[in-house]
């Protein structure tokens, strides 16, 4: 078994971001929001759920809460009635009143821009912490999302399964001025090329660089199994 250097993986990931580039010249951020305490709750509200489903329930929400305060001081039950389709209303009910709560108190109000002090919210790891952080300040940070793990896998970029790890690991092959993009590139390929359950590997633009990309019922054996070899794959450009 062939362990691919991480110099070969630099290599590779650079002109996977340039071909999704110019496949996704518009990628960014598919959550619609207003202000950076809309984009954490909408973050929130996004587990388990398209964000397709969030944007048609945030407009009324933005409507009527405009700050942390706004939810912070929220009745539960109501609150849950009005995010119910999206799912996991009553845990994510207790996660967006209990970290504005919290904003309230510790921050004056104002989402944080750390990433240690995002992560005391209640509700926010660090998928969510580098959304806010990416999408609000500007501080680059590599989103793991399902998308994100699974692509990453089959691109040979990881082996990992556990999305702290997946997120350091590519923090050590992605120039980090890229985080961010990366993240919505990805993203996007995930929803428009890369499906979960059958990847249009044909219509993909990096499939000469996809150690994945050869018969897609191998894939989840692959992710299990390839633990690092060495692609066969060439980097040319497109
Ligand atoms: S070749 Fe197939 S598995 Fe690999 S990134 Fe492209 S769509 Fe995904």
């Amino acid at each position: 078994m062939v362990t691919e250097s991480l110099e070969s993986k630099k290599k590779r990931a650079l002109e996977i971001i340039r071909r999704l580039k110019k496949k996704f010249p518009d990628a960014k951020i598919e959550l619609n929001f207003k202000n950076p305490i809309g984009l954490l709750m909408a973050v929130i509200l996004s587990a388990q759920c398209t964000d397709k489903r969030v944007n048609l329930v945030t407009p009324a929400l933005f409507k009527k809460y405009k700050t942390a305060k706004d939810y912070a001081n929220a009745n539960v039950k109501t609150f849950e009635k009005e995010i119910r389709s999206t799912g996991f209303y009553r845990a994510k009910t207790k996660s967006i009143i209990g970290a504005c709560r919290e904003i309230v108190k510790r921050f004056g109000g104002k989402v944080p821009n750390q990433m240690e002090d995002l992560v005391t919210l209640p509700g926010v790891g660090r998928k969510t912490a580098n959304v806010i952080l990416g999408n609000v300040y500007g501080i680059p940070g590599i989103v793991v999302d399902t998308h994100v793990k699974r692509i990453a896998n089959r691109l040979g970029l990881t082996n990992h399964e556990d999305p702290v790890k997946i997120e350091f690991e590519l923090n050590d092959i992605i120039p980090k001025k890229e985080w961010t993009l990366f993240s919505h590139l990805i993203i996007w390929h995930g929803r428009r090329t890369c499906f979960a359950r059958k990847p249009n590997c044909a219509d993909c633009s990096v499939n000469d660089l996809c150690p994945s990309r050869e018969d897609v019922k191998q894939v989840s054996v692959g992710l299990k199994s390839r633990g690092g070899v060495t692609p066969p794959l060439q980097v040319r450009s497109r």
